[in-house]
């Protein structure tokens, strides 16, 4: 992780224990799950560490943060290719998409109402697959 090692720093040994562990679980952690994580591994972690550090990295421009569920903020690294995102209501799985519609969107959105678009976080809520046939 050369990039990382030029971004932060200084990239302390609980720096690269948080980022390792949002990479492990590969995607949508809250800092609450982020902290329980990081804390088996290193129980000098505290919640304020992780917070402070999820900013950080934000900032920085490493993960993104992600309006995924109400009044709750999921993180995620950030990759190459923007996607976004189906949340089921009954059991919380997050579901990621691709759409070509979107930039389309964008397009019409921009132009309609002379607003330049810099970033898309689109959520939307319903029932997952087994969700919805459990609930038949
Ligand atoms: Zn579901
Ligand atoms: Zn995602």
């Amino acid at each position: 992780m050369q990039i990382l090692r030029m971004k932060i720093r200084p990239l302390t040994q609980q720096r690269r224990l948080l980022l390792d562990t949002i990479r492990e679980v590969g995607r949508h952690l809250d800092a609450k799950e982020l902290y329980r994580r990081a804390n088996e591994k290193d129980e000098r972690i505290s919640l304020a560490t992780v917070y402070r550090n999820l900013r950080l990295f934000r900032d920085q421009g490493i993960i993104e943060e992600r309006h995924l569920r109400r009044g709750c903020c999921c993180y995620e690294m950030k990759r190459s290719g923007e996607h976004q995102h189906l949340v089921c209501l009954s059991c919380g799985r997050v579901i990621e998409f691709k759409s070509p519609l979107i930039h389309k969107l964008v397009t019409e959105v921009q132009r309609k109402n002379r607003f330049l678009v810099a970033r898309v976080d689109l959520c939307m809520e319903g029932y997952c697959h087994e969700c919805k046939e459990e609930r038949k």
